[in-house]
């Protein structure tokens, strides 16, 4: 079975579809998502339905999504990101907010893979994994081999063989006995330099894990940003990865 994993699509439709595109090409048969399906972009009720089309294997929640579905103050949040959850919440229905809320922290898929949004130690806690020391108290509450995460925007990998190695990857091919923790990128506001989208594919037969990067039209995504009257440092950053 081949896996298309998208994380944090944020509302970016024309990367959505660019991603969706690929997906196709690569001969993907179902799909996994790792949350943050709407906030920031302008198209969240698009990409949620788009999303919800797809044959979804799994699908987890993350902190924009549960902020999106809910009603309380915004903590935590910086104000763009704050006002763009506001705005966000206005565009969805009831209906697409209900399904937000009822989405879980973490799901497994048969006995290898587990998903999350954001860690499996406190996955409600929106913790970030950026380094060997916070992906090790993740891979301690991993009980499968691989975990599929998002959240950071960056495409990172941390094998576990006795020690914890981490980096960037391209491909990676499992090993027995090895663990691995692996954040998939960001479909809609990659953050690590590299302004094309990022998704990963997941050959469960050839124990593989590929990442793709790919060109979308940024100025579309923009313009519906600055029309939307959402923050113009929103459509900013898409055009530099940050
Ligand atoms: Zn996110």
């Amino acid at each position: 079975m081949k896996y298309a994993v998208l994380g944090d699509i944020h509302g970016n439709l024309e990367a959505l579809n660019a991603v969706l595109e690929k997906a196709e090409e690569c001969g993907v048969d179902k799909y996994m998502c790792i949350g943050d399906i709407v906030g920031y972009n302008a198209n969240p009720r698009e990409c949620l339905e788009l999303v919800r089309s797809l044959d979804l294997e799994v699908v987890t929640k993350g902190n924009h999504d549960e902020q999106a579905s809910q009603d309380v103050k915004l903590v935590g949040f910086n104000p763009q990101a704050a006002m763009a959850i506001e705005w966000t919440r206005d565009q969805l229905s009831e209906e697409q907010r209900a399904w937000l809320a009822a989405l879980p922290y973490r799901q497994t898929v048969g006995t290898k893979v587990t998903v999350v949004h954001a860690t499996l130690d406190m996955p409600h806690m929106w913790g970030y994994i950026f380094d060997k020391l916070s992906a090790g108290v993740c891979l301690g509450y991993q009980f499968t081999q691989v975990c599929f995460f998002g959240h950071t925007h960056v495409p990172l990998a941390f094998e576990k063989y006795g020690d914890i190695v981490g980096g960037k990857y391209e491909e990676i091919v499992f090993q027995p006995g090895h663990k691995y923790l692996i954040n998939v990128g960001s479909v809609g506001q990659p953050r690590d330099g590299d302004p094309r989208s990022a998704f990963v594919v997941y050959s469960s037969e050839d124990r593989k894990v590929c990442l793709h990067r790919l060109e979308y039209d940024i100025k579309a995504t923009q313009k519906k940003i600055l029309d939307a009257g959402l923050p113009e440092r929103l459509a900013q950053r898409l055009a530099l990865g940050r």
